[in-house]
């Protein structure tokens, strides 16, 4: 049959828009996180990153600058080095950059669309990096970089989402009938934290000094604090803005997050409770806070989503009423490595356990026309579970100092000692595959004289 013949015999069958959708659903049928793919990479089956999840991170090496990378095994995929062999279909060449801002400026479609490539690159469903002569120039060792932050911070939010947290603090502090505030229910607290002393994992923290409040006396002294704890939190990391006075809806959420990371709290106890009333957190919370450097993007975490816990007593308002997976089964625990090198670990949680999830926490955010920017640190406070092996602070795993913790080499602590590393971890896992987060770690060095 002559092709105009056979154009005219199937005409009628082929919609202009029935056959866009027929492409469109053959490039949707590749799923970056089908649990079956393989990369041809030779990885570390133990891996934190297998092909599955693919996060973004801002890495430097010996002889170059920072740069961004994709997290692949024990490897880093140069991200600059593919868009400048013309691997990838970029919005812009945004990975010339030095942060991820730029990229996740273009919202989550391009994080998803970017994602997919570099997928299609390391399984070979794409070939070009696969049979490329010099492949082996284009990944880097992760023990051979330097990991820095993802983004520039503009600015950053601390949330209390966690139900047993926020009931053992008022239990503690307040009155066991009564641990929650009235608001708490109706409200996902926060307050606005400081950026500039948001530090990448690995950045060692000096004991932090300050007005404290002895016991028995109207009278503060100046000094080391007693009282270093650590907060075990999942951040996200929104990409594109709204302008002021223009709120994201709840339904606008997911298009503005880009991904999430594991974030220390750091807190001194002591300052923190003089200091505390009647604003909230001050100087207890700004002497370093450790970020996580694999952005872990909201695509590669799917599967692991879940139905968010019905919110009826009382019912949230209309602009918070979320219905949906909007929680995520990930797995988080809490180490301590002593100066000796044993390491004991000293808390299991999980991120399942909020109360509020993270598209409510932006849609209140933003609710009174604040506007958010790309690269803002989203907190979710500490996160505890119902067990107290799942407490995710040293207040409450010690509860307030009165039963130390015992660590593997006989010592005990109630907070942290100087020379502790402290290091948090997470993972997903399901039907075979584990997408971890890399460490969350830093080490307490003695206050400077
Ligand atoms: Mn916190």
């Amino acid at each position: 049959m002559p092709l105009r013949g056979f154009i005219d015999v199937f005409k009628p069958y082929v919609n202009h828009n029935a056959f866009r959708t027929f492409l469109k659903n053959e490039r949707m049928s590749y799923s970056p996180n089908h649990p079956d793919l393989t990369t041809w990479l030779s990885i570390d089956s133990s891996t934190d990153f297998p092909v599955q999840n693919l996060p973004f991170g801002i890495f430097s090496t010996e002889d170059r600058s920072e740069r961004p990378g994709v997290a692949i095994g024990q490897y880093i995929l140069d991200l600059q080095l593919l868009d400048e062999a013309g691997m990838l279909d970029l919005e812009a060449p945004y990975f010339e950059l030095e942060t991820l801002n730029t990229f996740f400026s273009y919202g989550r479609k391009e994080i998803t669309r970017v994602r997919e490539q570099i997928s299609r690159l390391l399984t070979g469903e794409n070939k070009q990096l696969k049979d490329h002569n010099d492949r082996e120039a284009f990944f880097v060792l992760q023990s051979e970089a330097s990991m820095h932050l993802p983004f520039h911070i503009g600015d950053y939010t601390d949330f209390y989402s966690s139900e047993d947290h926020a009931r053992n603090v008022g239990t503690m502090f307040r009155d066991p009938d009564n641990a929650l505030l009235p608001n708490w229910k109706h409200i996902p607290v926060g307050y606005h934290g400081r950026a500039s002393s948001i530090v990448v994992s690995g950045t060692p923290i000096h004991r932090p000094k300050g007005q404290t409040l002895p016991a028995d006396s109207t009278t503060p002294v100046y000094g080391p604090s007693r009282l270093v704890d650590f907060e075990l939190e999942v951040a996200f990391v929104t990409c594109g803005e709204n302008t002021l006075g223009n709120p994201i809806t709840l339904d606008q959420t997911e298009e503005h997050i880009g991904g999430i990371m594991l974030f220390n709290d750091l807190s001194a106890r002591d300052i923190q409770k003089w200091e505390y009333v009647p604003l909230g957190p001050f100087l207890a919370k700004n002497f370093g806070s450790i970020l996580s450097p694999w952005v872990v993007t909201l695509d590669a975490l799917e599967p692991f989503r879940l139905e968010s816990p019905v919110q009826d007593d009382p019912t949230p308002l209309p602009y918070l009423k979320y219905q949906g997976k909007g929680h995520f089964d990930i797995v988080l625990e809490v180490a301590i490595t002593e100066e000796n090198g044993q390491t004991t670990k000293i808390c299991t949680s999980n991120f399942k356990y909020m109360y509020w999830n993270m598209f409510q926490q932006l849609a209140h955010q933003t609710v009174n026309g604040c506007n958010v920017r790309t690269g803002d640190i989203y907190a979710s406070g500490t996160i505890s579970g119902p067990e107290p092996t799942s407490y995710g602070s040293m207040l409450e795993l010690s509860w307030r100092g009165t039963k130390p913790i015992k660590l593997a080499s006989g010592n005990e602590r109630k907070f942290l000692a100087d020379g502790d590393t402290c290091i948090l971890t997470g993972y997903a896992k399901k039907d075979g595959v584990r997408i971890g987060f890399g460490p969350c770690s830093f080490t307490l060095l003695p206050a400077k004289s």
